[in-house]
């Protein structure tokens, strides 16, 4: 027992993930920081994560890849187990359904589904023998309401909400709590090219988003404090959705 808690945070190397794995290093984490392949990125996390007195090791591998996943975190799964798993991996690929390529539709469930399903997988194993341990799950607006062009995205967040609630029933009596978090419009690379004048009109609070407004709901569910939710999805979207 003691020792300092790891956190394990998917799709770190810039956005939202960024700013969770940096708000948890804050709260005393040290990290595992995944990412997909921009090495540059996830060294000016891990820059940032040690200034804030954590250690991170960097790992990156692609979630949606079984082989991968295993093959990086296997290893170090045999000597410590996370406290925290964020599973944020995500991306889109928006197009109308009839225009929708198969490999479209696949891409994207596979990251986000897949993704969960393989890491989560690989880590819960040692948070049953612990008897402890939070998931988190980042999904989106786009999952509870529906968004015309994003079948594909909807789709994908919408299972992992379903996957969240049937996960968290499972593990409940080993203490292990699973929630997701689901952010309306936030300021990353995934939105930069979004028509703004079209979206503000959909956001009661007039505005979109910062990572570290969704990193911030994230770090409550990592509490202590946050020790009687499990199986909830909460909203960070300005009241893009009630
Ligand atoms: P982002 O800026 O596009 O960053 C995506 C991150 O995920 C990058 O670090 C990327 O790594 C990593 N990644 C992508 N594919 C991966 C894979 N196959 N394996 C491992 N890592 C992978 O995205 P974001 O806007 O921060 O979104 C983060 C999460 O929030 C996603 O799940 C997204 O669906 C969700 N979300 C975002 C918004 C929003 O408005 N931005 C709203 C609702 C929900 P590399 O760049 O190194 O490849």
């Amino acid at each position: 027992m003691g020792g300092r808690r790891i956190a394990l945070v998917t799709g770190a190397s810039q956005g939202i993930g960024a700013a969770i794995a940096i708000a948890l290093a804050r709260d005393g984490f040290d990290l595992w920081l995944n990412y997909k392949s921009n090495h540059d990125a996830a060294a000016e996390v891990k820059k940032k994560i040690e200034h804030a007195a954590s250690q991170c090791r960097l790992l990156p591998f692609d979630v949606a890849d079984p082989q991968a996943v295993q093959s990086v975190l296997s290893p170090l799964l045999e000597n410590e187990t996370p406290d925290v798993l964020v599973n944020n991996a995500g991306i889109a690929r928006d197009t109308l359904l009839v225009w929708m390529r198969p490999q479209e539709w696949q891409e994207v469930l596979a990251v986000s589904l897949n993704g969960f399903f393989q890491v989560t997988k690989a880590v819960v194993n040692g948070m049953l023998r612990k008897r402890a341990g939070r998931i988190i799950n980042i999904v989106s607006t786009s999952g509870q309401s529906g968004m015309p062009g994003q079948v594909n995205y909807a789709a994908a967040k919408a299972g992992l909400i379903g996957a969240t609630k049937a996960l968290a029933a499972e593990v409940a009596k080993r203490s292990i709590l699973v929630n997701a978090v689901s952010p309306g419009f936030i300021e990353t690379e995934m939105t930069k090219n979004l028509p703004k004048d079209r979206i503000l009109p959909l956001i009661p609070l007039q505005r979109l988003g910062t990572p570290e407004e969704v990193a911030a709901v994230v770090s409550f569910l990592c509490s202590e404090r946050a020790s009687y939710i499990t199986g909830q999805v909460i909203s960070v979207n300005g009241g893009a959705y009630m």
